[in-house]
């Protein structure tokens, strides 16, 4: 968090694998979408390279068949891991997965800087709720890269709770936000009351989404063209990215008709095939079951039944897919809210938690800017603002030495659905005598196996000499807002204190270089 004075513009994105959005707070304190440069409320998340030229959005995505070679999409997948396992590489320059976002939100910065006709400072950026620490930390990376103060890294079911809940603070209800959208799917189960906005459990899967029902579609095409030509569409990119792109609109125009023909041609060859809704349902029932199970398993997490469920909030582009809203109606029999926009909720209610970041900022600094009229709508009756809690979404663990069994396991320090800040301490006590240091190795992950577990970071500290086995040392993990995770280990007057170095692709000198590099394009 910043401590600059506030005179500042915040907004709110949705950073989505197919689609962003950026929305902000009007003078009268309502949340609003802020359109691009083309005019349109959503932008594709899809970036095409020309020269010393970054085009990001719908120019971009229609030249995705012509100049595939030049194009990036689906970036968010990639998040978290570093320049080895993922990169582009573009006119000589290899990007990571985060300056590829980066890219992306100084289009959307640039846009919503020209409608708003003032510069966009600050910035609250959503996440899947399911995503783990190094998938935030990149995301955190990436809106610095473009040049943003950021706020906050939110969860996309809280950022669309409070975009459902603004105008509903005062009726008591518990909410199950379902969020499919083109690469990630999270369910979360969220409570409004009192003005406070709790998160309850959450559970998802940060690698299905609606590009798994697109591959569908092209590996059946392509499927079937092999069957009759005896060859493969798929070799050739700009043939598959065309046949990409044909699926995705026979996908979407299944969502209200109930066939669709699609016609594919490649190498002089072609193929004409007719899909039913009823058979496409038929081909993707696995993916719904993945859903299905996802939903089942979040309310065990919650111990909850259905019934204590008031309302489904449905968003993500793919909840228009009427299986998709049949199987949520079917499991659920609970009434779905049809007042929120499945691509616009998200980037609403980051706009919203943006505004109370920067209030609850005037607070602490005592500088009142915001007028009284906007404080007043992110207000209950006795002027407190409206409160936000979240919960961790992965337990945050230690690997530990069992004498008994004579192998390492994970100690849960912070376990999963933990309520958010939180700080957790405990004692240990050294696994043999004498030992010089105590390596403290952070892991993340639900198994007590450390081979099973993502490992995070570690904390070293230097022992006084000759100690008995069993001394005890101090550790406390505190973990704040953004889901970022501070370790401490004290022993013997020492202590020892890290922001965990996460396994991200950037380090503090790369991050310059990357701003450095970022700022030579020209972004459109
Ligand atoms: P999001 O990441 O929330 O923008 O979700 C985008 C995903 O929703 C992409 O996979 C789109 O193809 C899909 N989508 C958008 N509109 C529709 C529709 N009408 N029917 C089916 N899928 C859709």
């Amino acid at each position: 968090m910043s401590d600059q004075p506030i005179n500042r513009k915040a907004v709110g994105i949705d950073l989505g694998t197919t689609f962003c959005a950026i929305a902000h707070i009007d003078a009268y304190g309502k949340p609003q979408i802020v359109p691009n440069a083309e005019s349109e409320r959503i932008t594709p998340s899809v970036i095409l390279f020309d020269g010393a030229n970054a085009v990001v959005g719908s120019v971009a995505k229609q030249n995705a068949v012509a100049e595939p070679d030049k194009i990036v999409d689906f970036v968010k997948r990639e998040m978290g891991k570093s320049k080895a396992q993922f990169s582009r590489t573009f006119g000589g320059k290899v990007y990571s997965a985060e300056e590829l976002s980066a890219i992306i939100l100084r289009k959307l910065k640039n846009d919503a800087e020209k409608y708003l006709g003032e510069e966009v400072t600050d910035a609250v950026i959503t996440v899947p709720a399911y995503f783990n620490d190094a998938e935030r930390t990149a995301t955190l990376h990436a809106g610095q890269l473009a040049g943003l103060n950021v706020l906050q890294i939110i969860n996309e079911p809280t950022s669309a709770a409070l975009a459902y809940g603004m105008d509903k603070l005062d009726q008591n209800q518990t909410v199950f936000v379902f969020d499919l959208g083109g690469g990630t799917f999270d369910v979360t189960i969220m409570r409004i009351e009192g003005h406070h906005i709790r998160m309850m459990a959450s559970n998802g899967d940060h690698r299905l989404g609606g590009k798994d029902w697109d591959d569908v579609i092209v590996n059946w095409v392509a499927d079937e063209f092999d069957k009759q030509h005896g060859e493969s569409p798929l070799l050739d990119l700009q043939s598959y990215q065309d046949l990409y792109n044909r699926a995705l609109t026979a996908k979407i125009q299944l969502s209200t008709r109930s066939r669709t023909t699609l016609v594919h041609s490649y190498n002089g060859k072609s193929v004409k095939l007719d899909l039913t809704r009823e058979d496409f349902e038929e081909r993707t029932r696995h993916l719904l079951e993945k859903c299905k199970a996802i939903c089942e398993i979040v309310m065990q997490e919650a111990g909850m039944q259905w019934e204590q469920i008031d309302r489904v909030l449905l968003t993500g582009g793919m909840t228009r897919m009427p299986s998709v809203r049949s199987m949520v109606a079917e499991i659920s029999n609970r009434p779905i809210a049809e007042d929120v926009s499945p691509d616009e909720a998200v980037a609403l209610g980051a706009a919203i938690q943006g505004m109370l970041a920067l209030l609850h900022e005037e607070d602490r600094t005592g500088e009142h800017v915001i007028n009284q009229e906007v404080r007043d709508q992110f207000s209950a009756g006795d002027g407190s603002l409206i409160k936000v809690t979240n919960i961790t979404t992965h337990t945050l663990g230690v690997v530990l030495w069992d004498d008994g069994k004579v192998e390492e396991y994970v100690f849960s320090m912070i376990p999963k659905m933990t309520p958010i800040p939180v700080e957790v301490k405990n004692s240990f006590g050294t696994a043999k005598a004498n030992m010089k240091n105590a390596v403290i190795r952070v892991v993340e992950g639900e198994s007590t196996m450390p081979s099973e577990c993502t490992p995070l970071g570690i904390c070293d500290i230097e022992l006084p000499p000759f100690l008995p086995k069993g001394s005890p040392v101090e550790l406390t993990y505190h973990y704040n807002e953004n889901q970022v995770l501070e370790v401490v280990v004290e022993a013997y007057g020492r202590t020892s204190r890290v922001a965990i170095a996460r396994n991200t692709g950037l380090s503090d000198n790369e991050l310059e270089t990357a701003t450095a590099d970022l700022a030579q394009l020209n972004i459109s």
